[in-house]
């Protein structure tokens, strides 16, 4: 049970619901995106968010999309990842998002909670930094159409009051040959595979155009893809495993209850050589 009372909206358009998010605001509400409610009733539960007012961005058309335009993918950020999963429309994000928690929170975990939530794991977000997405955002001035690489740094820097509409991302990048691993305290996690721990390691890479891109989560305290880290991995001059130890180099590892920094930096190693392997890229 949640210990305290609040008010529940469900706007019908993206102009209503910042609309109502600066009148909230202004009365001194705290109010909140909803998206599936996981991490607000959990944290609430605990009194650690107590929004005294919340938005639902479930009944908005343009956050519940899904669809291919324009050599494009559109996926709205209210979709759940049990949706994305079954839509079979974009399998990088389909790996990374299919192995979060188990069926049943999927079947509540939305695209956009997964990217703005406040656990550091955010694993969805790994597809969309590897892919090079673009973020489609609502604020009261309008829709802005973002690349993820400009707004996401450890998390999405968006205004108050702004809220993720869409991801979009090229359907040519999307549909490229892939590899996405993730290790938890108590083993590998196969995909799909319904067994529920944060990763120790979660990874997922392509291959464009002869180069590898690879994001991580568990690692860091956040979701990341560096340009350092993918320069060193495509140093092709070295040997693999001294690329490999090369780029590990340049994470800031943290040690942990799921893993000490020496044992991410094994499990870490061992995936990106298993990517490597997978996307035949030596
Ligand atoms: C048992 C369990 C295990 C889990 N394991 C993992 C795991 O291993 N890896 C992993 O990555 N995740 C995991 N999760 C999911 C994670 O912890 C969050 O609960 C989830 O991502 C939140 O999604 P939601 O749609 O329910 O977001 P909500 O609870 O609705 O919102 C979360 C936050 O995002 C904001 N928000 C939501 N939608 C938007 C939007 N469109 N625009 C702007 N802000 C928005 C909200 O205001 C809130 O601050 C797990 C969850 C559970 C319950």
């Amino acid at each position: 049970m949640i210990p305290f009372d609040f008010e529940y909206y469900r706007p019908d358009t993206p102009e209503e619901a910042v609309m109502l998010y600066d009148d909230l605001y202004k009365e001194g509400k705290n109010p909140l995106y909803y998206g599936g409610g996981t991490e607000i009733i959990s944290f609430s539960r605990l009194y650690q968010l107590y929004p005294g007012a919340v938005i639902d961005i479930k009944g908005i058309p343009e956050c519940n999309v899904l669809e291919q335009k324009n050599g494009y993918l559109v996926i709205g950020a209210a979709l759940t990842l049990s949706q994305i999963q079954e839509s079979n429309i974009f399998p990088l994000l389909i790996h990374c998002g299919g192995r979060v928690a188990d069926h049943t929170i999927r079947d509540k975990i939305t695209l956009g909670g997964n990217i703005c939530a406040k656990i550091p794991y955010r694993e969805a977000v790994l597809a969309l930094l590897t892919c090079d997405a673009d973020i489609m955002i609502q604020g009261t001035d309008g829709k802005k159409r973002v690349n993820i690489h400009e707004v996401f740094n450890q998390f999405l820097r968006i205004n108050k009051g702004e809220f993720l509409l869409q991801v979009i991302i090229n359907e040519k990048i999307a549909r490229l040959p892939f590899a996405s691993y993730k290790t938890t305290a108590d083993g590998a996690v196969a995909y799909p595979q319904d067994k529920i721990g944060y990763p120790v390691v979660s990874g997922a890479g392509i291959n464009k155009d002869g180069k590898l891109r690879v994001a991580v989560s568990g690692v860091c305290n956040y979701p990341v893809r560096l340009a350092e880290v993918d320069n060193a991995l495509n140093d092709t001059g070295i040997p693999r495993f001294e690329r490999i130890n090369n780029a590990v180099e340049f994470f800031p590892i943290i040690s942990d209850m799921e893993g000490s920094a020496d044992y991410r930096t094994f499990v870490l190693k061992n995936i990106l050589f298993d990517m490597m392997e997978r996307l035949e890229y030596y």
